[in-house]
């Protein structure tokens, strides 16, 4: 059996940013996949445009799929975009001026470089999980956040074999609190002439976003791209 000094060790940063991202709202997944994005477009930003691996990537790749095109673009970096993009436009009129060359392939809907970068960083941050979530730092973190979105728990459950049932089980009991959450949100929608309206607080009226986002993954439902402070 491993001692707890080599347990330690082992611990390096997901571990620390996983305990982290439990404290704040939503999928503690979504939001370190979505802080690494962040950083990622920073970096490019910032530094990264020059680099010619980058540009040869991107180049090859057509660019970035459609969502994180979009991202790139709400950077509001217009030279950045513009240059990265010329590169891909100049390429497509070669391809078209050349009669033998297959026609460019629409590729909005293909993974891109930050895509990869996504499932680079979710793979090594399940791992960490099912390591270390039984763990009693880790599992006191677990139970005071708001549980896995369906996508990651469905992650994670593919991957901790067999899966835990005291987890299942917590990530059930979120789920219900949600639906409870949401039915008292639409309940309050619907405006009876004889019965006072309930007042909702902040956090029960953005539970649809909420819901999403429980459904569907992505911290960007809810409107924060940053695991924990900026
Ligand atoms: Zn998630
Ligand atoms: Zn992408």
């Amino acid at each position: 059996m491993q001692n707890r000094s080599d347990s330690n060790a082992e611990k390096h940063l997901p571990y620390f940013e996983t305990l982290e991202a439990l404290k704040g709202p939503g999928c503690a997944l979504c939001f370190i996949v979505c802080d690494r994005v962040r950083k990622y477009l920073d970096h490019l930003i910032y530094e990264g445009i020059t680099d010619p691996d980058f540009r040869e990537q991107f180049n090859r790749d057509r660019g970035f799929c459609l969502q994180h095109t979009r991202q790139f673009m709400e950077s509001g970096d217009g030279l950045a975009v513009g240059l990265t993009h010329r590169d891909v436009l100049a390429s497509l009129v070669r391809e078209l001026q050349s009669e033998h060359s297959s026609p460019p392939v629409d590729r909005r809907t293909k993974p891109c470089g930050i895509c990869r970068v996504m499932e680079e960083t979710e793979a090594r941050h399940i791992k960490v999980l099912t390591k270390y979530l039984e763990e009693p730092e880790a599992k006191a973190a677990l139970m005071k956040s708001t549980g896995f979105c369906w996508p990651h728990y469905e992650k994670l459950s593919r991957t901790w074999k067999p899966i835990p049932g005291w987890f299942r089980q917590f990530q059930i009991r979120r789920y219900e609190e949600l639906l409870a959450k949401l039915d008292l949100y639409i309940d309050s929608q619907n405006i009876k002439p004889d019965q006072p309206r309930r007042v909702l607080n902040q956090d029960q009226k953005l539970v649809w976003k909420q819901t999403v986002h429980a459904l569907f993954g992505d911290a960007l439902f809810l409107g924060i791209d940053r695991a924990g402070p900026a």
